[in-house]
């Protein structure tokens, strides 16, 4: 599969950045033409994938959080986002909905059902101690 486009970039897991990916992620988009809600699609899975960055890879400190965004020949969108934070010790129960090592009071519990259910393909792959990569894939062609 060709590539046509690739960006990468290193922000610090502050809350303020996640606006920031957000956007970033849309101005990559935008040659693509795609129609409102897939653009919502996209900016909602990479906010909850860089607000799990800010809030659960670097609970007490502020660390590097790098977003990869890159365009494939038909209209496959593939976005990382990756920590070297805590890591998570079981993927499989951490992607369950409602499963949340927050705080019940400001965590549901939903992020990564939130992500599956607006991308594609979800693939997160994490080692305790090193951190996480969350790979997001959604094909935009037709309108
Ligand atoms: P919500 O996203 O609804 O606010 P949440 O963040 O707890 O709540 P998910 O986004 O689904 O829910 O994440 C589930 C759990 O997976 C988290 O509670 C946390 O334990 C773990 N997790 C997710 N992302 C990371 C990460 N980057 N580093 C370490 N742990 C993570
Ligand atoms: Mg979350």
């Amino acid at each position: 599969m060709k590539m046509l486009n690739s960006v990468k970039l290193t922000f610090a897991s502050r809350s303020v950045n996640e606006g920031f990916a957000r956007a970033v992620v849309a101005a990559f988009l935008v040659p693509l033409d795609p129609t409102v809600p897939q653009m919502a699609d996209l900016k909602t899975a990479v906010s909850e994938a860089v607000t799990n960055c800010i809030v659960h890879a670097y609970p007490d400190s502020i660390g590097p959080v790098t977003l990869t965004a890159a365009l494939y020949e038909g209209g496959l969108v593939r976005i990382t986002v990756s920590d070297r934070g805590v890591g998570i010790a079981d993927v499989e129960q951490a992607m369950q909905p409602m499963y949340t090592t927050g705080n019940p009071e400001e965590r549901a519990g939903l992020g990564f059902a939130v992500m599956q259910s607006f991308m594609d393909k979800v693939k997160v792959s994490s080692t305790p101690g090193r951190g996480t990569r969350v790979t997001l894939s959604k094909r935009l062609d037709s309108k």
